[in-house]
């Protein structure tokens, strides 16, 4: 069952909740899992949704912790309304918390790429991501490509 509010507010830090439940970003290059990280899988610290594999990582350099692939289904993007820059807002799709942004079109192997506040995510190293097999960029599905 999904906390209340009051309830998010005392469990999680200032800065956690003010990412998670109202979109804030957490400072660039401050949070954790920037670096090289052990295997596992990435789970939405509200409501632990798995959202990232640990093999999904990309390393964007923008500052945060950054994947080319979510988990299907795991997670939900919305244009945020912003102007000018197209920046799509990525959020649990099970609790609704916030997470970060994801751009399309970047140099990544599915062409995605999903830079994620740290404060947004626990990493359970006890659940191991499937390999990665096959891999096919979202916005050309007419050149399939596995990439093994
Ligand atoms: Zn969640």
């Amino acid at each position: 069952m999904m906390p209340t509010e009051d309830e998010l507010k005392s469990k999680l830090t200032p800065e956690e909740y003010d990412v998670l439940r109202n979109k804030g970003t957490e400072i660039p290059y401050t949070g954790d899992f920037l670096g090289d990280i052990p295997q596992g899988t990435f789970v939405c610290k509200v409501c632990g949704n798995p959202l990232f594999y640990s093999n999904s990582k990309y390393n964007s350099m923008m500052g945060w912790p950054s994947f080319d692939q979510a988990v299907e289904g795991s997670v939900i993007e919305a244009a945020d309304g912003g102007i000018g820059l197209q920046k799509i807002a990525v959020s649990c799709a099970h609790c609704r918390s916030h997470l970060g942004h994801v751009i399309e079109g970047g140099l990544s192997e599915t062409g995605k790429i999903y830079n994620i506040n740290s404060v947004s995510l626990i990493l359970d190293e006890t659940k191991a991501p499937p390999p990665r097999t096959e891999r096919v960029r979202d916005d050309s599905p007419d050149e399939r490509e596995t990439l093994v």
